[in-house]
């Protein structure tokens, strides 16, 4: 991969390249955007391209076309950079993003991982970051979820940001980067990303081998998020969706009941947690597709036809997309470690106040 195979951000793909292009890259960025449309997979493409072998020295040669200013995705520079073992391309991130990803490949290891970005990572990096590149021509480091540097970690580096080495580059990421202190913020060239269109992700699901209606269905549930967009290729169990339903059933119940329900989901594990809100969304996006078309083929939970028939008679479709933003932001509150339960119960006040009371 490359950076021509970032889908639909074509302004900051064009900032960068313009940079890259003139040889005139900030010492610092910062990728803002939605969580899931490509800000981490344009900064380790970035890297590629700044790293690249085979593009050699293109600008003596006066080369300034896209090609060459990309990176060419076979040499060992862009091969250990996909790895994650170029001496020069450092990406950091907190203990429990990474142990997400070991846990995708191996259960087991339920040690709880820290959600900061420490101050020891931060000094690694600048020890590492302090030499000349060893091999490449710059040095890249990746923060990613950059807001989830505690203070002491935002002030080191914030050392680092004022006195730029040479040839070093930061690429802070962020979706919520108001989280960051004002003096990191300033020193950072911001680069907004956008949400992908609905054709993008869906022309992409294709290309990967989807039926045009799975990709279809996949895209409208992404919300914009090719990262979202790929989760849901993956397995999520009928568990998850139980939880959700025990929920959703349950907002015609006096509160005394409902409390119960929402702490026993907010004890569990965390992955559990996110399958609640997925869920959620996706009952209620099939509820909305058969509002709107009638069609029972477009449906994902097609064991709960009528259920489905039912409640999209019964509910209106602005309580339906009232309905769908309460869990959206309910799942967004606890990713920014909101208290679980508090979160879940006001999450079920509103939507009792969305579909009871309205
Ligand atoms: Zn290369």
């Amino acid at each position: 991969m490359a950076l021509k195979d970032v889908l639909g951000q074509d302004r900051p793909i064009e900032i960068l390249k313009k940079s890259l292009r003139a040889d005139r890259l900030s010492h610092a960025y910062l990728f803002v955007g939605e969580e899931g449309i490509g800000k981490a997979f344009t900064a380790i493409n970035l890297a590629k391209a700044l790293n690249c072998e085979k593009k050699g020295d293109f600008l003596e040669h006066g080369l300034y076309g896209d090609e060459e200013i990309d990176s060419c995705d076979n040499c060992s520079s862009c091969i250990e950079i996909d790895k994650g073992i170029h001496p020069d391309v450092l990406v950091i991130k907190p203990e429990s993003d990474r142990k997400k990803e070991i846990d995708q490949k191996k259960e087991g290891n339920k040690k709880k991982e820290s959600d900061e970005i420490k101050i020891e990572q931060i000094r690694m990096a600048q020890e590492r970051f302090s030499l000349r590149a060893l091999r490449g021509r710059r040095k890249v480091m990746i923060i990613d979820n950059a807001h989830t540097m505690n203070i002491s970690s935002a002030n080191a580096l914030l050392k680092t940001l004022e006195e730029p080495t040479e040839g070093t580059i930061i690429i802070l990421i962020s979706s919520v980067p108001s989280l960051l202190p004002e003096t990191i913020l300033s020193r950072c060239q911001r680069i907004p990303f956008g949400l992908l269109r609905k054709e993008v992700i869906e022309g992409f699901l294709i290309s990967r081998g989807l039926k045009k209606d799975e990709a279809y269905l996949a895209a409208s549930l992404s919300d914009g998020r090719i990262g979202r967009a790929l989760r849901r290729e993956e397995v999520m169990t009928l568990e998850g969706r139980d939880n959700f339903l025990t929920l959703f059933n349950s907002v015609k119940e006096p509160f005394f009941n409902i409390s119960p329900l929402t702490e026993g989901i907010a004890k569990g594990e965390e992955e559990r947690l996110g399958e609640v809100f997925d869920w959620g969304e996706i009952w209620f996006r099939d509820i909305v597709v058969f509002k709107v078309t009638g069609n029972y083929d477009l449906l994902i939970n097609q064991d709960k036809k009528k259920e489905i028939k039912d409640i999209s008679e019964r509910l209106s479709l602005n309580q339906l997309q009232d309905s769908f933003r309460v869990i959206y932001e309910t799942a967004k509150f606890i990713k920014l470690r909101a208290n679980k339960h508090l979160a879940l119960d006001v999450m079920m006040i509103r939507l009792v106040e969305t579909l009871v009371e309205n």
